[in-house]
């Protein structure tokens, strides 16, 4: 077991919205299973190798004084517990039907409304409470995501002595959109109670300290990075997030060895989520069996969706949506033995994830806006044979770290056509070059570096 892992320190302690683990009660008690999304698939082997405590909302199957922690955790986990109103107004609401869209540049999506915002900020005084009470004075506070962005400086206020971080996983809008938030400038004070806020790419740290300057009058240092606000120096950064490199690829290297296809495999792997850009991927395929005919019988779109924020009405809407242009799509072009789309509704494991991406020749990853999308990354990872083409929006953080990748608007349908056929005729040592550029960037840049990086800028930015 890491050091302390099991008592209130540890070396590292994280808060977010929800705990690694989705819980469900089942016949033989609570069950758990790893909770889908980047995030958990970031920060988890951190806690493992380092130990410490993650603080989160398990979910509404979990009851108070029911037991959260597997018997071989390498960490403690803390569960901070909502009732059914503040699932509705923090989670629902203000987090998945307010910040979520407008952080994507998709405002017309966004709605507000004034009582989630105070059951936001009660549920944020929630974490707040939680990280000082159970976790004893040493480890670094290191606060995730939007939906905690209040954490930072209620923590402050109560333990200036503490170090803190924040991270934020999504990406930060503009200034003519962030100000759409009625609340925004108490969300600017919240982030900066921290001695470090780490942002994906450059253009998030841009936007943040425009908001920062223009909404509160702070003293912003471009070259420095760094925010001076109430007689403090915050430093701001970009940190691209990376992904566990040697765990996906040793995955693919033990895989089995890849069944005989007739088709080729254009994969796309994505959380059933509006911003993914999954309905324009689809009309993209269709493109392309209309404009290059002579791909129809030849390639198959395996396009997995991960069932997401399934109590929200426009995730709801969402599903239906693809369904109806999944089966219009095979029922246009579908043969006795073939179909252009083979659609997998449901969450795959990691393992069995990483022989995909493998035998995949192409991967299409396509969000409308992505804080970075570590799909592209993993699917690098696992071209550990022949090697395949990663065809990447333009507008996922990921783009500006893999450029060798093939780019593309992902509202350009004509243009993602053009790349998908594009990737599809790529002679091999192309793909190869491509290919060793983004392996050997995302192998150097793993989510261990990614974190040590960013542990020592906050060590730094609490001594400077
Ligand atoms: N993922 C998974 N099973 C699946 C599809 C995706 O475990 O069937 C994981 C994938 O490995 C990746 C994460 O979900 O680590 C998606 O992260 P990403 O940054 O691409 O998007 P997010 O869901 O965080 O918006």
């Amino acid at each position: 077991m890491p050091e302390a892992a099991g008592q209130g320190g540890g070396s590292l302690v994280i808060a977010s919205n929800r705990l690694p683990f989705d819980y469900d009660r089942g016949p033989h008690g609570l069950e758990r299973r790893p909770s889908p999304g980047g995030l958990v698939s970031a920060l988890d082997p951190v806690l493992r190798k380092r130990g410490g405590c993650w603080i989160g909302w398990p979910g509404s199957g979990v009851r108070p004084g029911d037991d959260v922690q597997g018997p071989d955790d390498p960490y403690r986990i803390v569960p901070i517990h909502l009732d059914d109103v503040e699932v509705e107004r923090y989670y629902r609401d203000c987090s998945n039907r307010s910040l979520w869209p407008l952080f994507h540049s998709l405002p017309g999506r966004a709605a507000f409304d004034p009582e989630s915002w105070d059951v936001y900020h009660r549920v944020n005084a929630r974490f707040a409470e939680s990280l000082l009470t159970e976790v004893n004075d040493g480890p670094l506070l290191w606060v995730h995501d939007y939906h905690l962005m209040l954490v930072p400086e209620m923590v402050r206020a109560a333990r200036p002595q503490r170090t803190i971080a924040f991270f934020l996983h999504v990406p930060f809008p503009s200034y003519d959109l962030f100000t759409l938030l009625p609340r925004h400038e108490e969300l600017l004070r919240g982030i900066l109670g921290s001695h470090l806020v780490g942002f994906q790419i450059p253009g998030d740290v841009k936007n943040f300290l425009e908001c920062a300057e223009r909404c509160l009058g702070a003293e912003v240092d471009r070259s420095a990075e760094s925010v001076r606000f109430e007689g403090r120096t915050i430093r701001v950064g970009a940190f691209p997030i990376g992904i566990d490199y040697s765990r996906f690829e040793a995955f693919a290297l033990s895989a089995p060895a890849a069944a005989q296809r007739r088709e080729r495999v254009i994969l796309g792997a994505d959380r059933l989520d509006y911003t993914k850009g999954i309905a324009q991927r689809i009309q993209a395929m269709e493109r392309l069996l209309l404009q290059h005919p002579e791909h129809i019988e030849q390639v198959t779109l395996v396009q997995i969706a991960v069932p997401s924020r399934c109590q929200v009405a426009e995730y709801q809407e969402l599903k239906c949506e693809i369904d109806e242009l999944v089966g219009r799509v095979n029922g246009r072009f579908a043969t006795a033995s073939w179909s252009p789309i083979q659609y997998l509704y449901r969450s795959i494991g990691h393992d069995r994830l990483a022989e995909m991406y493998r035998d995949a020749d192409v991967a299409l990853v396509t969000p409308l806006r992505d804080g970075m999308n570590l799909v592209a990354k993993e699917f690098a990872a696992c071209q550990v044979d022949d090697p395949g083409v990663l065809v990447l929006s333009r507008f996922a953080g990921a783009a500006d770290v893999m450029a060798e990748a093939l780019l593309v608007n992902p509202y350009d349908l004509e243009g993602t056509a053009e790349a998908l056929h594009q990737a599809l005729c790529m002679d091999e040592p192309e793909r190869r070059r491509r290919m060793t550029a983004l392996r050997t960037r995302e192998a150097e840049n793993d989510v261990h570096s990614w974190v040590d990086t960013l542990l020592r800028t906050a060590t730094e930015s609490r001594r400077g």
